[in-house]
């Protein structure tokens, strides 16, 4: 048995004659058959060989046996035969009895068996014949010639086997046998160490073998190394491969440890790199190099980059405060310690005066945008307490600065706070709730900031559509809101007052009161008529004493009054909530949404543009609110590419509106700051601006009726419109807006005739106006729209507001006419300055042109109150006589008004001087060719007159119109003569 290598082969060999110096000692039957002799190679080797040449007798069968032979893992044997065989031609006289071939058996056993050979237990392997029996030697002779013959065997499934030649009457010489298998040897390829393995037993067969990594060194990840042993004993078909693991590297069919100062992070790597800046290695085979002292890697770094240190601290720390906002900022530190992640974080300690003493500030104040992990160099410290010391340390990190242990480096500034409004009254306790009154009781705000002086208590109907709120104020921190429906849902929301002023609204809470008395209780009360009049009579009494008490207070401001209630509380009635600055505000946004609703960008289609704003365009479209029915809405868009600046001034227009609700000022519906672009969503009024809609319909008019005298508007309809327009103003200045920009440009109309006040603003309102100018006080100014004082001094209060009422209602009743037609701002200021006033235009009723006038006076505070205008109009509304025109025209009394604001026109001497006066004196031939030579004749012309002297545009002779009919009427009241026209 021979279970050896052999080398440079592929083969296993099991037998080998040649190899054998001693005897084989195999069997040969029957005796004088095969017979074992002793010889020399072609080498002179000694060898042993088997013979048999019983040539000349017939019927021989002479059997030789191996040796038994263990076959090991072999499945495939080769059995290689050298041998030498006579042909029969170069024996005499064998003619019959000579043979050229032999038989090749073999016989699989498990073990050794007995001496006898049993030929019937054979298997026959093949019949062996000689190619060449003899070659032709260098001198011509015959030499024998070694033939080699391979046979194979296989699958064997013993675990030996016997061999036999069978003899039947040849010359034979059998030289050498040979019998082996093949393997293929173990080798390292791709790092990985395919084991020593024997062939598959098919000729075909492949047998695949899995590698072993060699020694550190490891799979490659889902790539597993794998070869292919093929029946030659040859290593094919190589898969995957191993890779050196991390700190190792290839050297050949190895891995070896980097060296010194270097590393390899990953087994993907190729090679060990030089350890990065500000880190070392001492040692062999590290996947990493070591920080040096005061260096840091972040858990994030990756062993590649270099080791970093934390930030030095950031400079130049600046501060402003602002009430109880404390905003700082700063500049990046000169050493960001080899990173690009540095963020700043900030300390805030409240300090008492002695400023060892502090505290951390705690959770109550505000950081915006963020205390720590900022990126830019500003925040803003909100909530703190008033009138309290805090000190602020900025710090610098970067993603080192948690691993250093040195010390932390940060700028730090120490502040005092001052005065501020209190903070929210959140907790609040309905103590008792009845048929017609809520008894509240409230905590003091968690930051009071100051004493508070009262608190305000705001309520409304839960459900109802106009939602008007009404207030009540108390000293204590308790109140009893009075005057409630009974069975009605009633939000109530509290705010604290100091002389900071008011905190901002607690959260909504949300009462209902009682059930109205029961019908038992109604029917007792019926049956005792004393009870009814009694109750009756007292309801009266107080209903009385609450309208006189009313009257009293006014409806804008609101003062103290000892109420019959319980405690110290003291009450107001039907207050109108109070405006509020938005631009007093540290934070507009933070504006934006306590008074305007954020919406939700799918909740509006944008369906067309409808008008160009000053942000963006202005557009149509419908707002479905989950659970609510879909809405026409106008949606102003903020363009893109805005600044901040530029987004915040057009919020402010939403958090001005949120703040009102009144049917007469144009509906906030909420806005889109979220998402963009960004959005203010508005009621839509389908008959857009007030002067336009007016002049479309004139147009109209004009093309349609041009021969009927009467405007397409009933005079009732006009005033209807003026009248709401004063409701809406009368609203918001009893809530404290100056609007400012009081225009029938900015007042919209919707499909009922409804006219809302819109167009708020701050100063914007007035920059983005087109009719707006600056004027010599430095503002940007409506002039012919504006109050003489607030031209001059900039004077806007309500009263300003009235004058430009004024002149709304001047602009409805010309449907749209140009105020001061074509006259330049210079003039207009002029002509003001001077006592000119605007004439009544053409059928316009006495009453509402003496209004206007009224609205115009010199004198503020001669001028009529929104709510006093609301209650003219209401009577004339109620008595439609008072808005009959004399004879067609607009007559007005003689009265102290007129004396200062309109030109006497008796003082005119001639038709050319009225002109010029009114400033229409490139008319003068128009009037002269046509015969118009007096004043007289002039007061009495029509508008087709007017025309007709070949005045073609339609302003002008609406102003020559107007100054006629003024004229008119001036000297109806001089000369108490009817002038007919
Ligand atoms: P504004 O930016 O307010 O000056 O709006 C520009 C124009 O858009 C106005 O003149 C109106 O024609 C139109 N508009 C603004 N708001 C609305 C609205 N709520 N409903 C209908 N049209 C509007």
């Amino acid at each position: 048995m021979n279970t050896g290598k052999a080398q440079n082969a592929k083969e296993v060999i099991l037998l080998d004659s040649k190899a054998q110096q001693t005897e084989l000692e195999w069997i040969s039957s029957p005796p004088g058959g095969w017979e074992e002799i002793s010889g020399l190679d072609e080498n002179y080797t000694p060898i042993r060989t088997y013979q048999v040449c019983q040539v000349m007798e017939p019927n021989q069968n002479n059997w030789l046996r191996t040796s038994w032979i263990e076959k090991g893992d072999a499945q495939r044997i080769f059995v290689e035969l050298k041998f030498t065989l006579r042909d029969c031609n170069s024996l005499p006289g064998v003619v019959g009895t000579c043979k050229e071939t032999f038989n090749l058996y073999y016989q699989e056993t498990d073990s050794e068996v007995g001496r006898n050979i049993r030929e019937n237990q054979y298997v026959k392997i093949d019949t062996i014949a000689a190619d060449e029996s003899f070659t032709q030697g260098d001198l011509g002779e015959r030499k024998m010639k070694l033939n080699t013959e391979v046979r194979i065997i296989g699958p064997l499934s013993r675990r030996g086997f016997y061999l036999a030649f069978q003899d039947v009457g040849a010359c034979i010489a059998l030289v050498s046998v040979k019998v082996y298998y093949k393997k293929c040897w173990s080798i390292i390829e791709n790092l990985a160490t395919f084991p020593d393995t024997v062939t598959g037993s098919e000729f075909s067969s492949l047998v695949e073998v899995e590698g072993m990594c060699v020694s550190d060194a490891e799979e490659e990840a889902d790539n597993a190394p794998k070869m292919h042993c093929s029946a030659e004993g040859e290593w094919l078909v190589p898969i995957g491969k191993c890779i050196c693991k991390a700190g190792f590297h290839q050297k050949g069919d190895a891995c070896e440890p980097c060296g010194r100062g270097f590393y390899k992070s990953s087994s993907q790597d190729l090679q060990c790199s030089r350890c990065p800046a500000h880190s070392y290695n001492d040692r062999e085979g590290l996947w990493r190099c070591d920080c040096e002292d005061g260096y840091y890697r972040a858990h994030s770094d990756p062993p590649s980059v270099a080791c970093t240190r934390p930030p030095s601290a950031p400079q130049n720390l600046v501060y402003n405060i602002n009430q109880t906002t404390v905003s700082l900022e700063w500049s990046p530190p000169a050493d960001m310690g080899g990173r690009n992640d540095v963020t700043y974080r900030i300390m805030c300690r409240r300090c008492s005066w002695e400023p060892e003493e502090c505290v951390p500030c705690g959770g109550n104040v505000g950081y915006s945008p963020q205390q720590a992990e900022l990126v830019d160099t500003y925040v803003n410290v909100v909530d703190l307490l008033a009138h309290a010391n805090y000190t602020f340390e900025v710090e610098a990190v970067n993603g080192v600065s948690d691993l250093s242990r040195t010390q932390r480096l940060f700028a730090a500034v120490s502040v005092a706070t001052s005065q501020a409004a209190p903070s929210q009254v959140s907790e609040v306790i309905r103590e008792r709730v009845q048929q017609r009154s809520v008894q509240l009781s409230w905590q003091e705000p968690e930051q009071p900031n100051g004493v508070i002086t009262e608190y305000e208590i705001k309520y409304y109907e839960k459900d109802q559509k106009d939602r008007i709120y009404s207030t009540v104020k108390s000293r204590s921190t308790s109140a009893t809101v009075n005057n409630l429906k009974p069975s009605t849902a009633y939000v109530f929301q509290i705010r604290a007052f100091t002389t900071a002023g008011y905190g901002t609204y607690g959260p909504r809470l949300e009462i209902t009161t009682k059930e109205e008395a029961s019908a038992s209780t109604i029917v007792s009360s019926e049956q005792n008529p004393v009870i009814i009049i009694a109750v009756v009579a007292v309801a009266g009494t107080i209903i009385l004493v609450f309208m006189v008490f009313g009257f009293i207070i006014g409806r804008r401001h609101c003062g103290y009054s000892k109420a019959d209630q319980e405690g110290d509380e003291e009450l107001y009635f039907q207050c109108t909530k109070t405006y509020i600055d938005p631009e007093t505000y540290e934070d507009p946004n933070r504006a934006v949404h306590q008074f305007a609703k954020e919406l939700d960008a799918s909740c509006i289609k944008i369906e067309r543009v409808i008008g160009a704003g000053e942000f963006g365009e202005v557009c149509s479209g419908r707002m479905k609110l989950p659970g609510k029915r879909d809405t026409s809405v106008a949606i102003k868009t903020l363009k893109v590419g805005y600044s901040e600046k530029q987004r915040r001034d057009f919020l402010c227009e939403a958090s001005i509106m949120g703040q009102f609700d009144h049917p007469n000022v144009v509906h906030l519906e909420g806005v889109v700051t979220r998402g963009k672009p960004v959005m203010i969503v508005i009621e839509y009024m389908e008959n857009g601006s007030l002067d336009a809609f007016l002049r479309v319909r004139t147009f109209q008019f004009v093309l349609c009726c041009v021969q009927k005298h009467d405007g397409q508007f009933t005079v009732i309809q006009l005033v209807g419109m003026l009248r709401g327009i004063a409701a809406g103003m009368r609203y918001l200045s009893d809530m404290g807006y100056v609007h400012r920009d009081l225009a029938a440009r900015n007042i919209l109309v919707n499909s009922n005739l409804v006219c809302k006040v819109s167009d708020f603003g701050l100063s914007r309102v007035i920059d983005d106006d087109p009719e707006a100018v600056y004027t010599t006080t430095g503002g940007k100014i409506p002039v012919r729209w504006t109050a003489m004082e607030a031209i001059q001094y900039r004077k806007f209060t309500s009263a300003s507001d009235v004058w430009s009422y004024g002149i709304v209602m001047w602009e409805v009743m010309s449907y749209g006419e140009r105020p001061y037609w074509d006259m330049s701002n210079q003039d207009v200021i002029k002509a003001i300055e001077e006592g000119y006033r605007l004439p009544a235009p053409m059928d316009c009723p006495p009453g509402l042109h003496q209004l206007m006038l009224d609205c115009w006076q010199k004198d503020r505070a001669d001028r009529p109150k929104f709510d006093q205008i609301v209650g003219i109009l209401d009577k004339m509304i109620r008595n439609p006589n008072t808005l009959k025109t004399p004879l067609g025209t607009c007559t007005r009394p003689i009265s102290p008004l007129l004396d200062q604001s309109t030109p006497d026109f008796t003082t005119f001497r001639s038709v050319g001087e009225w002109l010029e006066a009114i400033k229409m004196e490139r008319y003068q031939d128009n009037f002269t060719a046509e015969g118009y030579s007096s004043l007289e004749s002039v007061a009495r012309m029509s508008i087709e007159d007017v025309m007709s002297l070949g005045i073609t545009l339609v302003g002008h002779q609406k102003k020559i119109m107007s100054n006629i009919q003024t004229m008119r009427a001036q000297m109806l009241n001089l000369h108490g003569t009817g002038i007919q026209v």
